[in-house]
């Protein structure tokens, strides 16, 4: 979690309950907004995130009770830690309150000592819940990651390219993929070591990034020299063109190793969609077989080249 002061929202009709809690929390360094009931307390959460609401129970509109249930029937970017403010004698409500989702309570009036243990509570909570959900995220991008060359997996491949091609064929739109594999690559391990060979893979997975479409194109690592790239909305020309410049680009930048540099080449197949009344039912499966055949020509016919096919 960054250094930056936690906002908290209090949801509160009493106009001067808002405003001492209000002073007492800007005072303990949180920033404030307030909300006149439920409704609009909802209304704020969903513009920006506010990690901890302190919500009183009797409120016009939308009360504690409902603004509860309406918060955790919903996603937020992290979890809402929620504080009932209640009246003194009112264990129904707190249990009501707790049963709707709140995490804690506070009696009126607000109790500034225990106002401050109580946020100290809630921000153990929300720190835990931060380092948790961070690591969750990043595992699943490491579960979609090649952790050498940083471009996504198979298992990306596989989650992903069927609906890319099906959304393609529904839409009428041009989808092509484009296989290389890098040319008498074993020679490369051979002559300048396995370490060598890594930085090869990870400098062509980095120029082939640097070349592609932000945000639209993705590369995946195939196998151990093999690459694929989905192209979505290009049809072959702009798929062909755009293997001839990945080509390019790879064959003039050698890799430095020690005091010499790798100079390398790949070969590619490109293999295009072009929607129609046949190939309807086209497969992931099919279009990659047909970028490999590609591929494979290319390295018959003298290798650092490329071969297209379209599909009709
Ligand atoms: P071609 O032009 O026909 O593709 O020849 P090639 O030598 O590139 O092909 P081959 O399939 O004979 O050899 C591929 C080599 O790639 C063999 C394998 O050890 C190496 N390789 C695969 N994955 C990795 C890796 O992660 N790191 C390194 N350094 N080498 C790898
Ligand atoms: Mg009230
Ligand atoms: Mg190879
Ligand atoms: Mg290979």
């Amino acid at each position: 979690m960054n250094n930056e002061p936690i906002s908290i929202l209090i949801v509160e009709d009493s106009p001067t309950q808002a405003l001492r809690l209000q002073f007492i929390l800007q005072e303990q360094g949180y920033q404030i907004a307030v909300a006149r009931d439920g409704k609009e307390g909802l209304a704020l959460l969903q513009k920006r995130f506010f990690p901890i609401v302190i919500t009183d129970w009797v409120m016009p509109e939308m009360d504690g009770f409902k603004f509860c249930q309406a918060v955790r029937g919903q996603e937020f970017p992290g979890y809402v830690y929620i504080i009932l403010l209640t009246a003194k004698d009112s264990k129904n409500d707190i249990i009501a309150g707790l049963e709707a989702g709140a995490d804690d309570y506070l009696i009126k009036p607000v109790d500034e000592a225990e106002l401050s243990a109580r946020l100290n509570t809630a921000k153990r909570i929300i720190k835990l819940e931060y380092s948790l959900r961070k690591r969750n995220e990043e595992i699943a991008r490491l579960s979609i990651t090649d952790p050498l060359t940083k471009a996504y997996n198979r298992r990306y491949l596989n989650d992903h390219l069927p609906a890319a091609v099906k959304r393609s064929l529904r839409y009428d739109h041009p989808i092509s993929i484009v296989i290389c594999d890098i040319d008498h690559f074993k020679n490369v391990n051979d002559t300048h070591g396995h370490q060598a060979g890594d930085r090869v893979l990870e400098k062509f997975a980095r120029s082939i990034r640097q070349c592609i479409r932000d945000e639209v194109d993705w590369l995946v690592r195939y196998g151990g020299e093999e690459f694929l790239i989905v192209l979505p909305e290009t049809d072959m020309d702009g798929a062909h063109r755009a293997a001839e410049r990945y080509r390019l680009l790879i064959s003039r930048t050698p890799v430095p190793a020690g005091d010499e540099s790798i100079s390398i080449t790949a070969s590619f197949g490109v293999a295009s969609v072009s929607p129609s009344e046949e190939n309807r039912e086209l497969t992931m499966e099919s279009l990659i077989e047909a970028a490999d055949e590609c591929m494979y020509r290319a390295k018959n016919e003298g290798r650092n080249r490329t071969f297209c096919v379209l599909l009709k």
